[in-house]
């Protein structure tokens, strides 16, 4: 059977808008056969997402995508496969939760600071409860006029040497990749030509990720331009990385991404699902 994967998606268990239940249609509804819910450095959401993937019929890859801090820059590793309540993964996790709330507070902090009040509680609403990112605090300074869409008010508030950024410490490459591996998933780098790394840097990187004992690397991203993909590509063949596939959808709101509009993988790289058992429906 035709397959078509989505490897990297987002639900309102982190920083996405729609429910675990929602994405889960839309991706359905996009003809996707293989969905990966991956929330920030949370499994909250997965539970909801089995259930409607059984009702829509879709395959659902338990996922997650962990922070961490790699020389001093942040750097997503997703895991793909993994048993959504395996207690070293979970405590991982939560101890990046406890510095995502305390991190919260301090950027709310830092924001009354230079003048905007209430961004604390207004990012909480946003997150409707549920774990609070960057994203978050965007919608409420996008909503409050602060800026405006989405990508101005990151680069104006959000990001290093703006007053709501806040630097600090994510999991260690190691660990992540630890975590990932614990509860039987596959560790990948996410949107690798995202980050602002040297070719020499990005490859020092990749070979870090295998020593830790990673396995695959998102070669097709909703963020990654065409020749992006083929610089990717290029490194994952050097490497004998396996590819992976992803949109990073957050929601209908940000028309840059979308579900089941991606490229397919370049000739020459091993697809990360090559060696994934087919699940077929019993009846
Ligand atoms: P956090 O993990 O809370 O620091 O937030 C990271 C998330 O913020 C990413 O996963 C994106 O969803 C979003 N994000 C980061 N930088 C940007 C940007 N420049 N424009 C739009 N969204 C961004
Ligand atoms: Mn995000
Ligand atoms: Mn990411
Ligand atoms: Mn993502």
């Amino acid at each position: 059977m035709f397959e078509k994967y989505d490897l990297h998606t987002h639900s309102t268990a982190s920083d996405g808008t729609l429910s675990p239940a929602e994405l889960i249609q839309r991706a359905a509804e996009a003809g996707i056969t293989v969905v990966a819910l991956t929330d920030h450095d949370t499994t909250l959401g997965l539970a909801a997402a089995a259930e409607a993937a059984r009702e829509w019929g879709v395959r659902l890859i338990p996922g997650v995508e962990v922070s961490v801090t790699w020389q001093s820059r942040v750097i997503h590793i997703v895991g793909l496969g993994i048993a959504p309540d395996n207690m070293e993964l979970n405590q991982g996790l939560e101890s990046l939760r406890e510095f995502r709330h305390w991190r919260a507070e301090e950027i709310g902090r830092r924001l009354g600071k230079s003048g905007i009040a209430g961004a604390y509680e207004g990012a909480r609403k946003f997150s409707r409860g549920h774990l609070i990112g960057r994203a978050h605090f965007a919608r409420f300074l996008v909503d409050q006029g602060y800026a405006p869409d989405f990508r101005k008010v990151f680069k104006q508030y959000l990001v290093r040497g703006k007053p709501g950024y806040v630097p600090g410490q994510w999991a260690s490459l190691e660990n992540a990749v630890a975590w990932i591996r614990a509860a039987g998933g596959q560790a990948v780098i996410a949107h690798p030509a995202r980050y602002p790394l040297t070719r020499t840097r990005l490859r020092r990187l990749m070979t870090e990720f295998m020593d830790a004992g990673g396995e695959g690397i998102e070669v097709v991203s909703g963020c990654h331009s065409r020749d992006d993909v083929f610089k990717i590509a290029a490194h994952t063949r050097d490497f004998g990385l396996l590819a992976s596939t992803g949109s990073d959808y957050h929601g209908p709101e940000q028309p840059w991404t979308s579900l089941g509009r991606l490229p397919t993988l370049p000739q020459g790289v091993k697809p990360i699902w090559q060696d994934w058992t087919p699940v077929r429906s019993t009846t």
